[in-house]
């Protein structure tokens, strides 16, 4: 019998998806709270050339006060400064633009000041884009945080179809990892009798097969929208669960301890579970020659050489992938590697 405890569900209230919708941005706000008198929008400077003029006609026309932040990384050191700022201006909402670090940071913000946060993705990545889990460089420890929930997404097809095609091809790679890391939250369930959700465990691994089985037709920029919904999807499923556990696995650690034993340079997130997914579907007995397909036909790297990383690199990372995060129950518990 499996534990059963209660846990909280937040979720996104409100999620607008489609092209040109980043001019909308005044009136969601307006329409998640239309006594909101000022906001505060955190991006990086690229995003802030690239959509801060929309964005800030958006929010003039429905009379919003904004103040913008640049931040350049995730670090803690951004966090405390853009945070004191904020706290001062006390907006309504912090809106997150960017294609990752500054909904990290915004959503991070968002959770220390109390304050709701909306996120607005400019590539499709990773599925930061609506979970409540934020990793933030600078920490001890290098897996994911959690916060909160975005309370609204704008994904604005697109401007997110604008961003280089790799970016795309790594989202690709976080969504096929959904596979391992459910298959490893059942082994959780089985040998440590921890909550599983089967909505939640369905719901990231639908985000996974639609990959899979849309894989020769997602190189094209208008099936843009299909890896956008299945992101969106699997931050959701993390929601829903209450932990990341539906949509990260060991695939997860093995990226977290790469980044780890390579210094970083090792490729983007999404480029990292998707070969990590390749080694653990093969050590769960999974078809791994499908996920190996699926990224090839999605042209995300399935090598280590194609993310720059040595042989030794790869063997090392696996074995230290596990003590990264002792008590997340993977098949690296199962196995010995040596
Ligand atoms: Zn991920």
């Amino acid at each position: 019998m499996t534990s059963n405890p209660n846990h909280l569900m937040e979720l996104p209230r409100k999620i607008l998806i489609g092209n040109d919708v980043i001019c909308q941005l005044g009136s969601f706000i307006r329409d998640l709270n239309d006594k909101a008198t000022i906001v505060s929008v955190i991006s990086g400077n690229t995003v802030k050339t690239r959509v801060g003029k929309e964005c800030v006609e958006a929010l003039d026309s429905s009379s919003l006060k904004h103040k913008w932040i640049e931040t350049p990384n995730a670090s803690m050191n951004d966090i405390n400064s853009s945070q004191l700022m904020i706290y001062q201006e006390q907006p309504n909402f912090i809106v997150g633009v960017g294609g990752g670090r500054s909904v990290d940071v915004a959503k991070m913000i968002s959770f220390n000041l109390n304050i709701p946060f909306i996120s607005v993705p400019t590539s499709a990545s990773h599925d930061g884009i609506s979970s409540p889990f934020v990793s933030i460089r600078g920490r001890d420890k290098p897996y994911s945080l959690k916060a909160h929930a975005p309370i609204g997404v704008i994904a604005d097809t697109k401007l997110i179809s604008e961003a280089p095609y790799r970016l795309q091809a790594s989202g690709c790679g976080d969504l096929i990892g959904k596979i391992t890391a459910v298959k490893d939250w059942e082994l959780a369930r089985d040998a440590k009798n921890e909550y599983f959700g089967s909505y939640a465990a369905n719901l990231a691994n639908m985000s996974a097969k639609i990959i899979i089985e849309n894989s020769r037709k997602l190189k094209d920029r208008a099936y843009i929208r299909t890896i956008v919904e299945a992101l969106i999807s699997a931050g959701v499923a993390s929601c829903i669960a209450g932990s990341s556990r539906p949509c990260s696995g060991s695939e997860h650690l093995f990226s977290h301890a790469l980044e780890y034993v390579s210094n970083s340079n090792c490729g983007l997130h999404g480029e990292r579970v998707g070969i990590g997914t390749i080694i653990m579907s093969k050590i769960h007995g999974l078809d791994y020659n499908t996920i190996i397909k699926t990224l090839e036909n999605v042209k995300a790297p399935t090598t280590a050489k194609e993310i720059d990383v040595t042989e030794k690199e790869i063997i090392k990372s696996l074995l230290i992938a596990q003590s990264l995060r002792p008590e997340r129950y993977t098949i690296l518990n199962k196995i010995k590697i040596d």
